[in-house]
């Protein structure tokens, strides 16, 4: 065989070529709508890089991004890696003191910020020593003198000089870290080789996710998390018509460009599908919807959203489990033959589990007595390996011992079961797990039923000290508008369900649930506020 190095050039290569007439549009800062060609967009790519060369990046340097989901940010996301450097998205809800201390641990040698996000790097930037600034302008000012403008920068790149990157495969190409709840943020590298085989693995039409030319993308989810699930790479390499929503995540923007741009996948956490269910559901007549398929990942999907969306507006659901660790994708919820011949109750209930690992990713799990059984029913942690999952953190050998087994696996820290046909169902992180008087409840699955309730946007369930049983469960709920709140009910509902020891002691209604920066439930503010509460 040829030696050939699995690296992005060749994503941009095939871009140009077989589909330089295919769009990218973006909806920018100042709301208009920007559009281009993937021709244009492979050719200001690499004048990006040969640009940023002439600046003194070289093989192995980190560039860091500052940046909402635009053509500018995918252009950053192949010129860089694409010249053997390694570009650094940032988070841009993280506190302007982790986003210094990232870019000072990772070593970042520029740093590309969206004009209208110079409000934030102006926060962190006396912390970091990074040698240039290059500032996208998209926030309709002068760029202040000190930094360098975006299109000037890529305006001055010859293309013809672009030199793609195709020496060692295992080279690193992208970097993030994660956004953990509890200690510092830790780095992961991802090899051009790794990205190549999860890109390659979200394209197999047994992920279910079935991603192609005719489809038009607008990835919800961050490029700043996880490499957006990875989809700037998938759908470039196939063609796909992509739609970047810029700063404007609500229901009502986001919507609108569903309509206008005929949007038939899209992809995001559950919270933000579950403000765009609820808008659908208060206007049902308002939009005009394309769209085929909601990839939805990043925390557990409540089967009554799979349920909705497809009843009520034909929309499937597809569930994908995943961490910053695995690039990220491990598991999705695709229908085997056998489910394809199931009831609908029987497929939106396999739709709320994580489903079935995608191919190249092992899984095992793990509890007190060693492996479990393939039985659907004994818990224990679930550990991964594969060739898209990192082997260690980027400068953190403390936590090499604790994240990893001795024979290399990765203790992923969530507590599942796994079914006899291999498919996975996650019962809680296991810092969420709540024990109660020896027997586990599922805080997962009591919040997802929660959420099922006509009356109830969001809850998250906590576990609470209690002296006879250790541990007992607690609801925090959000109403929805204009509904009243009553125990009885809750409880009478979830008892229909669930054994009587997994209902809530009580519940707490509040505004909102705290979040993380990616839109997960920040359980550690509930129970440090329910301790608060109640000293
Ligand atoms: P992150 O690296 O920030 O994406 O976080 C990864 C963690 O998010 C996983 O270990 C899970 O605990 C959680 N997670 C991701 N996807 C899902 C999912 N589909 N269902 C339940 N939890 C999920």
């Amino acid at each position: 065989m040829m030696e050939y190095q699995l690296t992005l050039p060749t994503i941009l290569r095939r871009a140009e070529t077989l589909f330089g007439k295919k769009e990218i549009v973006s909806r920018l800062p100042d709301k208009s709508i920007h559009r281009y060609t993937y021709y244009d967009f492979a050719i200001r790519t690499k004048k990006l890089s040969v640009a940023l060369h002439r600046l003194g990046t070289g093989q192995g340097d980190r560039v860091a991004t500052l940046c909402w989901n635009h053509y500018q940010h995918l252009e950053a996301y192949f010129a860089i890696p694409c010249m053997g450097v390694i570009i650094h998205p940032l988070n841009i809800r993280l506190s302007p003191d982790d986003l210094g201390y990232i870019v000072n641990h990772a070593e970042d040698k520029i740093i590309i910020v969206d004009e209208v996000l110079l409000p934030l790097f102006e926060k962190f930037k006396h912390t970091i020593k990074v040698s240039k600034v290059i500032v996208i302008p998209n926030g309709g000012k002068q760029i202040p003198e000190e930094y360098l403008n975006y299109e000037d920068l890529v305006a001055s790149g010859d293309d013809s000089l672009f030199e793609p990157f195709e020496g060692d495969e295992y080279s690193a190409a992208f970097m993030c870290y994660t956004s953990g709840t509890t200690g510092k943020p830790k780095g992961i590298l991802y090899s051009h080789r790794s990205i190549m085989l999860h890109v390659m693995s979200f394209l197999l039409s047994c992920t279910g996710a079935g991603i192609n030319e005719g489809d038009v993308m607008l990835p919800v989810v961050p490029m700043f998390h996880a490499s957006a699930w990875g989809f700037p790479y998938s759908c470039t390499f196939v063609g796909t018509t992509q739609v970047f929503p810029g700063p404007f995540l609500d229901a009502e923007s986001i919507l609108q460009l569903f309509e206008n741009e005929k949007i038939t996948l899209t992809a995001g956490v559950p919270t933000v599908m579950m403000s765009i269910l609820n808008a659908l559901e208060n206007e049902p007549a308002k939009y005009k919807l394309f769209l085929r398929l909601i990839i939805l990942g990043g925390s557990a999907v409540p089967r009554f959203l799979a349920k909705s969306f497809d009843e009520n507006f034909g929309i499937k659901v597809l569930h994908s489990w995943g961490m910053t660790e695995m690039s990220p994708l491990g598991s999705t919820s695709v229908m085997t033959s056998k489910l394809q011949k199931a009831s609908k109750d029987e497929q939106y209930d396999h739709i709320a589990k994580q489903g079935l690992p995608v191919p190249f990713v092992e899984i095992r799990g793990r509890n007190e007595f060693g492996f479990i059984p393939w039985d659907g029913l004994t818990m224990g942690e679930l550990e991964v390996r594969g060739p898209w999952i990192c082997s260690s953190y980027y400068k953190g050998e403390e936590t090499t011992e604790e994240k990893f087994t001795q024979d290399g696996w990765l203790k992923t820290g969530d507590i599942v079961t796994i079914s006899e046909d291999g498919f996975i169902e996650i019962k809680d992180r296991s810092k969420d797990v709540i024990k109660s008087g020896g027997e586990w409840i599922s805080s997962v699955a009591l919040e997802n039923s929660l959420m099922g309730h006509p009356s109830i946007l969001e809850a998250a369930v906590i576990a609470i000290p209690d002296d006879k049983w250790i541990e007992r469960p607690f609801a925090y709920v959000v109403l929805k508008e204009g509904k009243n709140f009553s125990a009885a009910d809750l409880n009478e509902f979830l008892a229909t369900r669930f054994a009587k020891f997994w209902i809530p002691d009580g519940y707490h209604v509040i505004d909102a649930i705290p979040k993380t920066s990616v839109g997960k439930f920040l359980k550690s503010a509930l129970r440090e506020k329910f301790l608060n509460e109640h000293k």
